[in-house]
């Protein structure tokens, strides 16, 4: 029997329509390379909406062609997050941390016909250009009198674009399936493959990104999103904080600065955040320096790759901010776990909850999970037994955007994410390793991320990265490699530094000390990277 509820479309137009109606006064503040601290409402912001709607149409832009952005978090992407989307176009993110070759392949691999550019991101696309075949229109997001001169390129300036146009546009009916917005996976491994996001996934995400469970975003919260717009839509706080009616402020390039994330927290009084590691190690670096704290801020949410206890601990007893592990993928837009402590864990002793506190948390509702083995037999939640994590649901990737693999799942329905994890009785996941990066020494497994977040947890050490290294008795054994920090440690020191905390076969053989470590253009660590410079290193 058919149901007899009213059929209406989740759409992002949808989300703009209800804002615009019930929080026209929350705030939008940004800092962009043209003002310190640009500021306005929901209502503003959506009247701009629609004048850059008319422009996209007047360059006879069509619904489903992808446009694309290389920029950073503030007012003007966020402008371009609506108007594209309710306008039937596809917001097509560009990380411009990539490689310029990868940028070339991505813009022409999704057929990108205009792109809108940070005016810092112009020497980029002109060393490019004359390879982008299907770009028509190139969009500078500033103002006329700040437009970069191009020798090459025929520039066109955002706002004069948008100015002449009305604040009135009629939007078309979409259908919650159709395209909404594109990102490229990072590509370690090949080329970048294009995650093509629907209106229904991204705002079946958006409601479950923001229920109590998960990022429990209210109309009481000001956030401030430090994970880009440019990947996975910024974790979807560009849509979840306007559903929510919760206040935005947006950090512009200053993502990695202490100072500046410090003064933006403390002025427009920011309650909860979101980005990665890195981010957190530079506020808690500037924090510690200055002697100075963050009042308002309550909550932050920590993901892209594992979070230190020490860190999660030095945030709690310094600032009393809770950082709450997150984890998820550009495959699954982004949200599949979160780290919330159930209420069966209460009483427990501090040290049994930092062992839960490090995992990444427990399947949201629509993320379905599974581990399995070599042979896809389910594993048990027993906390110990690990293997590929398979995950299905309304907001995961079935394929990828042209892809010739027609499918991105298995013939079951489900889609292998690459990590290696355990699950625990009470349903919180544990990354124990991507699937390439795991080291498999005399038969049995080791996790490079356990190792690496001890050796992080010494305080002479500021970042690590463990690989195996080729053993001709094991196979495989792990090796440290190790930045300091301004204090002196010796190899011996690190290894011993391991000792009790893993078991002795687990240990790694030796420390590299390095002054940097090669980083992914979303600021993981890239092992690949790692491998091919230490491919010459012998443990015999
Ligand atoms: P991306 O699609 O570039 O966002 O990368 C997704 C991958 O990042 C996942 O498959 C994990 O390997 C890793 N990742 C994301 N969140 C976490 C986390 N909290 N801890 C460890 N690894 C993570």
């Amino acid at each position: 029997m058919r149901a007899l509820m009213m059929d209406s479309q989740l759409t992002i137009l949808s989300v703009m329509e209800y804002a615009k109606k019930i929080y026209p006064e929350t705030e939008i503040v940004s800092i962009t390379h043209d003002h310190d601290r640009h500021r306005y409402t929901f209502k503003d912001a959506f009247k701009r909406v629609s004048q850059l709607a008319n422009a996209l149409k007047a360059k006879e832009l069509n619904i489903g062609d992808r446009v694309a952005t290389l920029a950073w978090n503030d007012f003007r992407h966020f402008e371009l997050y609506y108007a594209t989307s309710c306008s039937g176009l596809v917001c097509h993110t560009i990380n411009p941390r990539l490689f310029p070759e990868q940028i070339e392949y991505i813009v022409n691999h999704a057929n990108d016909r205009a792109l809108f550019v940070d005016p810092m991101f112009v020497p980029l696309i002109e060393q490019i250009s004359n390879k982008l075949v299907n770009l028509e229109h190139i969009i500078v997001l500033t103002s006329e009198d700040l437009m970069p001169k191009s020798d090459s390129l025929n520039l066109l300036c955002y706002e004069t674009l948008i100015g002449r146009e009305s604040t009135e546009y009629t939007y078309p009916q979409l259908n919650e399936n159709d395209a909404c917005s594109l990102c490229y996976t990072s590509g370690t491994t090949g080329e970048p493959k294009g995650v093509l996001y629907s209106h229904r996934s991204t705002i079946l995400h958006g409601l479950a990104s923001m229920t109590p469970n998960a990022f429990n975003i209210s109309n009481r919260e000001t956030v401030l999103p430090i994970v880009p717009m440019f990947h996975v839509n910024a974790w979807s706080l560009p849509y979840t904080c306007v559903i929510a009616g919760a206040k935005l402020v947006f950090p512009g390039n200053k993502m990695a600065d202490g100072k500046t994330l410090a003064n933006l927290i403390n002025e427009e009084k920011v309650t909860f955040s979101a980005g990665v590691p890195t981010v957190w190690l530079a506020l808690h670096q500037y924090l510690t320096e200055t002697k100075t704290s963050v009042e308002s801020l309550k909550r932050c949410i920590v993901g892209g790759s594992a979070c230190p206890l020490s860190l999660m601990d030095a945030f709690r007893d310094n600032h009393k901010v809770d950082l709450q592990h997150a984890w998820g993928m550009t495959e699954l837009s982004p949200l599949g776990t979160m780290n919330k402590i159930k209420p069966q864990l209460d009483g427990k002793d501090c040290s049994e909850l930092d062992l839960v506190r490090v995992k990444q948390g427990i399947p949201l509702y629509g993320v379905e999970t599974k581990i399995v083995d070599d042979v896809d037999e389910d594993l048990p939640w027993d906390g110990e037994a690990f293997g590929k994590l398979k995950v299905k649901g309304p907001w995961v990737a079935s394929a990828y955007y042209n892809q010739d693999t027609s499918t991105a799942h298995d013939d079951k329905g489900w889609f292998d994410t690459g990590d290696v994890c355990t699950f625990d009785k009470h349903g919180y996941m544990q990354i124990v390793d991507r699937t390439k990066d795991v080291i498999k020494s005399g038969g049995e497994w080791i996790s490079s991320i356990e190792l690496e977040n001890i050796a992080v947890a010494h305080p002479d050490v500021s970042e690590a990265a463990v690989i195996g290294i080729a053993h001709s008795r094991w196979d495989e054994r792990p090796v440290v490699f190790a930045v300091k920090n301004e204090h002196a440690i010796n190899e011996t020191d690190l290894l011993s530094f391991y000792d009790g905390k893993v078991a002795k076969w687990s240990k790694p053989d030796k420390v590299v000390f390095v002054d940097s470590l090669p980083h992914t253009a979303s600021g993981k660590l890239d092992k690949k990277v790692l491998r091919q410079t230490f491919a010459g290193l012998s443990l015999e």
